[in-house]
């Protein structure tokens, strides 16, 4: 059964959605605040984060850099504002999905059900295997041997398949807790992430360097 954690300062949309998601099956734990989500993360494991943009204490998108922190968190925006800009700036945070309000709660299930598969489908298809909690990663059965920071990089990849990321985007999700680092960092880590890769299978270049832009994880 999948953990999800809502975090809504509306109650009643917040019941809406909670009802919505126990009756197909998930466990829902609400927070009405940023802090309150902080505190059941650092108590709890989460398979999925539903996120109000609009929060009275800490904004949404801090709130999910922060949710994050250390961790591989899927994540699905809720928000009152329609803007374009902000959709952009969710979606390049590493949200995985965003939904506007008014939604139906048929629908925001059926968006938390893909976000889930698409994760699921990876680590079937891909040869990769995360074990978000323990911070492990395995790669065709095999036990990655990571740093912190690989671990982190490749967290990010494994959450977004497919999907570019910009060296500044991992920065800041691998690197914010203020040490240093440089787009050379991030390549530094990238090029031994894939030595570690190669010496489980000579051939395998999951890791793909989208020239300009970024890095992307292969989607088989
Ligand atoms: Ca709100």
């Amino acid at each position: 059964m999948a953990r999800i954690l809502l975090v809504e300062d509306e109650g009643a949309i917040a019941q809406t959605v909670a009802f919505a998601l126990r009756a197909e099956g998930f466990e829902a734990v609400h927070a009405l605040t940023g802090r309150e989500a902080l505190r059941l993360i650092a108590g709890g494991t989460f398979d999925l984060a539903l996120l109000d943009v609009g929060l009275p204490d800490i904004d949404g998108y801090a709130l999910l850099r922060e949710l994050r922190r250390g961790r591989d968190l899927p994540a699905i925006f809720l928000t009152a504002r329609q803007a374009e800009a902000e959709r952009v700036l969710g979606l390049e945070l590493g949200a995985d999905d965003y939904i506007a309000k008014p939604f139906s709660p048929r629908e925001l299930v059926a968006r938390v059900r893909a976000v889930l598969r698409r994760g699921r489908a990876l680590q079937t298809s891909s040869g990769f295997e995360h074990d978000a909690e323990g911070h492990r990663v395995f790669f065709r059965g095999r036990l990655l041997d990571l740093t912190r920071y690989e671990y982190g990089v490749m967290a990010a990849l494994l959450q977004r398949p497919g999907a570019i990321l910009t060296r500044a985007q991992l920065m800041d999700r691998v690197w914010s807790d203020g040490s240093d680092s440089t787009d050379r960092t991030v390549d530094t880590h990238i090029k031994t992430l894939r030595a570690k890769l190669r010496e489980i299978d000579a051939e395998a270049d999951p890791i793909r360097t989208q020239r300009g832009l970024g890095y992307s994880l292969q989607v088989v």
